[in-house]
């Protein structure tokens, strides 16, 4: 029943992205075809079942209570997939490390074989999918499959989590997809605070955590790399969580931002020291290695250092008329 119900559920969410591909919807009738198609799977079962709050005893309180939240789940997780979409091999590596971490805990929680059947399949099948669609892509996967991959990684958590003892449990796939999840919790933060009105949720920004990386200076290969890394972090935690307690957990993480910020500060002296700067003038460019012997600069000297009053060696311009050179 429930996979019939996680099957109607894709059907509903392919057909709204197809009809969507034809001819452009409303962000907002979009996500209606996503409610519906969660609201169908929970109808067939799907559901997060171990939510107990002390204030809410009666059992009928606690089907609606966990039927509202399982919808908020699917619908979050099936957004903050397609959202995170923007640079090549980006959802699918992030599907694909996010499944790989379930696969380990639902085989180290003894979770339902059918879970653990559709997690290893779904694994496999973004595996020999992710080096086309990685950069340069030869594949895109496109909105429909972004929502594919979204919704059944949302749906095979719950199956995955459902009848387990230890409550812990339930919080795990919300830290293996903590990063899409987060990227697009505080993109709605943001646009709700620019825009002042819910309209202002749909409107595409610039400010997702793929574009702040690129704009540090990372390449996008680089950038999707590095949210790869973040994402097996948390996928990792996940797991040392279920094995060995939220403790030995927190070390872990703490080793790897103490790990990532001595890396960073090399990685960002190197970059600037070795910075080439171009005289947008007549394109002359400055290399740190040469230095300007001419002018009596040593070699080594990054551009930031030269005197103020130093001046392009080949048309004369002043430092401000140099640019960094890609
Ligand atoms: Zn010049």
């Amino acid at each position: 029943m429930k996979l019939l119900g996680m099957f109607l559920g894709i059907v509903i969410i392919s057909i709204t992205c197809i009809i969507d591909d034809i001819k452009t919807i409303k962000p907002i009738q979009k996500l209606a075809g996503q409610l519906l198609a969660a609201i169908v799977a929970v109808g067939f079962g799907v559901r997060i079942e171990d939510i107990t709050l002390p204030f809410l005893n009666t059992i009928e309180m606690q089907e609606m209570f966990s039927s509202i939240i399982t919808v908020i789940w699917i619908v979050g997780v099936t957004n903050a997939i397609n959202l995170i979409d923007g640079l090549d091999g980006l959802s699918s590596g992030i599907s694909v490390i996010s499944a790989i971490s379930l696969l380990i805990i639902f085989v180290l929680n003894d979770s339902p074989m059918v879970a653990i059947l559709l997690i290893t399949a779904l694994a496999g099948a973004l595996v020999g999918f992710l080096p086309f669609n990685f950069a340069p892509a030869k594949t895109f996967i496109g909105d429909t499959g972004s929502n594919f991959l979204g919704f059944s990684l949302s749906i095979i958590s719950i199956l995955g989590v459902a009848k387990t003892y230890t409550a812990a449990v339930i919080v795990l796939p919300l830290i293996v997809l903590g990063l899409p999840l987060f990227d697009t919790f505080w993109a709605i933060i943001r646009r709700l605070i620019k825009g002042k009105s819910i309209k202002a949720i749909f409107k595409a920004d610039k400010g997702h955590l793929h574009h702040r990386i690129v704009a540090k200076g990372f390449s996008q290969k680089q950038a999707v790399l590095i949210l790869y890394g973040i994402s097996a972090t948390f996928g990792i935690f996940a797991v040392i969580m279920l094995e060995s307690g939220i403790w030995k957990a927190l070390s872990f993480l703490l080793m790897v931002i103490v790990a990532i910020s001595l890396g960073y500060r090399n990685f960002k002296t190197e970059k600037i020291d070795n910075q080439r700067y171009e005289c947008i003038e007549c394109k002359y460019i400055y290399n740190p290695k040469f230095g300007n012997e001419k002018a009596g600069i040593p070699p080594g000297t990054p551009f930031e250092d030269l005197p103020d009053d130093w001046v392009c060696p080949v048309c004369g311009e002043g430092k401000d008329m140099f640019e960094i050179h890609q």
